[in-house]
């Protein structure tokens, strides 16, 4: 595959980019035990976007990794895994905000995901309401038989990856998290890089 564009994402930071039907994206973590989260929207229509939870109910899972299908609000299919060395993304939980933190940590003020993710969608005139359920990539969330969380600490060693095929052309949001707790108590970067199709 031919390799068409890349970016570094420093720690608590977000971008945003286009991608063609056919290409794939490889998010990349390159120190280990970083979550990052992909927020993405059809190009034809902004209103369509990815759904977790329609993903989570076709599915049957609440977890993605090779060969799932990543559906969007519209029940069509806009990503396919087509490799993943890390085995486990979660599609339970919406991007951190500044809310979240000041309602689960007490927090003032707070670098969130979903504040990277709209700076980053918006020249592509998504705004931050549209922002609602993201792919937690290399995020580890386990479940008790009684429904409770656990945010455990992500399984991706440093140079772990997930390579999402777009099924059409779509604008991508794309994070290094900034929560705390979820990267296992240090922030650090997530690269990618977009490869041609075929
Ligand atoms: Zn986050």
């Amino acid at each position: 595959m031919e390799q068409v564009a890349s970016y570094h994402l420093p720690p608590q930071t977000g971008a945003g980019f286009t991608m063609d039907a056919g290409q794939v994206l490889r998010i990349i973590d390159p120190e280990g035990e970083q979550v990052a989260d992909v927020a993405a929207f059809a190009r034809e229509d902004r209103r369509e976007m990815l759904s977790t939870k329609r993903t989570i109910d076709y599915s049957g899972r609440i977890y993605a990794t090779t060969g799932s299908l990543l559906y969007s609000n519209r029940s069509r299919v806009l990503f396919t895994v087509v490799a993943d060395t890390a085995g486990r993304h979660g599609l339970l939980l919406p991007p951190c905000s500044p809310e979240m933190f000041k309602i689960m940590y007490g927090a003032a003020s707070h670098p969130s995901c979903l504040v990277n993710l709209a700076e980053g969608l918006a020249p592509f005139g998504i705004g931050v309401d549209e922002i609602t359920e993201t792919l937690n990539c290399f995020m580890n969330v386990e479940v008790s038989p009684d429904g409770e969380l656990t945010i455990g600490v992500p399984a991706s060693r440093a140079g772990d990856y997930v390579d999402l095929r777009a099924e059409m052309d779509l604008f991508i949001g794309l994070t290094a998290c900034s929560a705390e707790k979820t990267n296992n108590g240090s922030l650090k970067p997530i690269d990618a890089l977009i490869f041609g199709a075929g």
